[in-house]
């Protein structure tokens, strides 16, 4: 569905992994987000590599475009996608998003996931995400949040993120 071009436009995007023992005793692949390695003895069951902070980025710059999902465009049916760097995704969002005549304003991120704590990695994540994206690291914020040991998320049994995004018509004065 298209519309003309708003000089603004926001997206969400909400993704959520289940975290296992890592391969062999699980089916848990190493735990990344936002293409960081975060050491933990858990890590995601996914058909990617699970790295779920960057699925709901991509969904998120998906979503503010009217685009398909990123489960339509990278289906986990295929072959092709088994075990893929996550960061591949977000390359094809962005690539939309420039297509489209956007950048991106700013994007809000928060990490839920019980343990470990996020904090440490806090830097490391944004300045990757920034650089992925192609915008200064201060144009990307992250927030981590254990889920107060309430349910699955809080048993540590899974990693969930949400993130919105602002995007900016290019030309548009500031
Ligand atoms: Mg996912």
């Amino acid at each position: 569905m298209k519309d003309e071009q708003p000089p603004i436009r926001i997206g969400h995007g909400f993704d959520l992994h289940r975290l296992e023992p890592l391969a062999p005793e699980g089916k848990g692949r190493p735990l990344i987000l936002g293409g960081v390695r975060v050491e933990h003895a858990l890590g995601p069951v996914g058909h990617s590599d699970g790295d779920a902070l960057l699925h709901a980025l991509t969904d998120a710059i998906l979503g503010a475009l009217g685009e398909p999902d990123i489960g339509e465009l990278f289906p986990d049916s295929s072959p092709k996608w088994s075990g893929a760097d996550s960061a591949i995704f977000l390359a094809e969002a962005v690539s939309r998003m420039r297509g489209a005549g956007y950048e991106l304003g700013n994007a809000d991120m928060t990490v839920i996931l019980q343990r470990p704590r996020i904090a440490p990695h806090k830097d490391a994540i944004r300045l990757r995400v920034a650089g992925l994206v192609g915008v200064p690291a201060a144009r990307v914020n992250l927030k981590g949040k254990t889920h107060e040991e309430l349910d699955a998320l809080g048993a540590g049994r899974g990693v969930a993120v949400h993130a919105v995004v602002l995007l900016l018509r290019k030309g548009i004065p500031k």
